[in-house]
């Protein structure tokens, strides 16, 4: 069989190491530069009324920052490649991503299921913020989708998930909850920050809407807020008025250093993953342990870089806390340095107490996001933190 090598614009088709650095369109003109300059302008001129009429006509890129940068839009396709979408658009953060992406579904009057075992930040925005604009969200189990189908009303609009959530690393069954809606006729939407789109592409499972928070993986260096929301050219069109009207929009730098942080995307999510799973074999061995959260599968290339232990009875939270050594305690992920994190007091402190108790959120859980560093190194370090903090 001849494999197909161009696509319908006569483009060679890429594979995704290189797709993964070569989403920029190659620069024209006539200071060339090899990589893509920063647009820090809040505006951009026009040579004369004409001009100005092309960019209204749509013929003209640029005009406004808030409104479109080259930076900020380089972000947005970058990621909607590598998830196989249309279109993306970038946002100032995760959450106004998803924001974006519910809005544009979503108008007072409608009906949201979430899944109930949502990254914190988004539980307060569908619980809250939501409810104030007058869309209703109600939490449903997704790992028992009987449950979230009785949960449909005549106003239901969309099912909301996470395709690898948190903290615990449950991995949804993304073309069932698809299934489950399409028979329906609503949309979903997948919050795909923990796996990336080097690991999962719900888009390409036939999810609407995918979003990300760019702090993470997609940065992938802990020094830039930013989201990303990708999907059919029609309803990403419709989450970028969002954003750009409600004033969500993303800066140039951050845009620059989201795909910046891009390009090495694969590198490290299949350096990271490979880490991740010798630590949690390495502390599964322990047996001393309460519990190790690690996904059993979650593709080909590998699981996944976040590893939850729930301490159990026989360590010291507080003495572990204290004892990790060049490990930083830090209350976000995804960054090339191993760092660790106390679900219970920061992205679930929001969580209702009887939710987190439900789901199994407990006091003496701790999420380690697994870095770059040497796998033995790793270990030696969470090692010398458990024997430390021993009852
Ligand atoms: C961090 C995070 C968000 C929110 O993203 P921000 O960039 O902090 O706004 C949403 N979903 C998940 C899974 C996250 O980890």
């Amino acid at each position: 069989m001849i494999e197909k090598t161009v696509n319908e614009k006569g483009a060679i088709m890429m594979k995704f190491h290189t797709k993964n650095v070569h989403f920029q369109e190659k620069m024209d003109g006539a200071e060339v530069s090899k990589t893509k300059p920063i647009y820090q302008t809040s505006a951009f001129s026009f040579t004369d009324l004409d001009d100005m009429e092309a960019f209204f006509e749509g013929k003209k890129g640029y005009m406004y920052t808030r409104v479109g940068n080259p930076n900020t839009d380089d972000l947005g396709k970058g990621v909607a490649d590598l998830e196989g979408a249309p279109a993306g658009v970038a946002s100032a953060s995760g959450i106004s991503a998803i924001m974006g992406g519910i809005l544009a579904v979503a108008k007072a009057g409608d009906h949201v299921i979430a899944t109930e075992d949502l990254y914190g930040g988004t539980y307060q925005l569908f619980a809250h913020e939501l409810k104030d604009f007058g869309i209703e969200v109600s939490f449903a189990n997704f790992e028992d989708l009987s449950e979230v189908e009785k949960a449909i009303k005549d106003n239901t609009v969309l099912l909301y998930t996470e395709s690898v959530t948190n903290p615990l690393l449950r991995v949804e069954d993304i073309k069932s909850v698809v299934e489950l809606a399409k028979r329906h006729e609503l949309k979903t939407m997948v919050d795909n920050t923990f796996p990336t789109p080097y690991l999962v592409r719900p888009y390409e499972a036939g999810a609407d809407l995918v979003a990300h928070s760019a702090t993470k993986y997609i940065g992938g260096h802990s020094d830039v807020s930013a989201g990303v929301v990708v999907g059919s050219e029609a309803l990403v069109k419709k989450a970028k008025s969002k954003i750009v009207h409600l004033g969500a929009n993303l800066g140039p730098f951050d845009g620059w250093l989201g795909c910046r942080g891009l390009k090495t995307l694969s590198l490290r999510m299949e350096r990271q993953s490979a880490n991740a799973k010798k630590l949690a074999d390495h502390l599964s061995e322990k047996g001393s342990l309460g519990r190790v959260y690690y996904p059993e599968f979650v593709s080909e290339r590998g699981h996944g870089a976040i590893v939850t232990i729930d301490l159990g009875e026989n360590y010291d939270v507080y003495a572990f806390f204290r004892s990790l050594d060049w490990v930083k305690v830090v209350p976000t992920l995804a960054g090339v340095e191993t760092s660790v994190t106390y679900p219970v007091g920061t992205s679930h402190r929001p969580v209702p107490k009887e939710t987190r108790d439900r789901l199994g959120v407990t006091g003496s859980m701790v999420r380690i996001s697994v870095g770059i560093e040497d796998a033995e190194d790793i270990k030696a370090v969470f090692d010398r933190a458990l024997e430390k903090s021993k009852k």
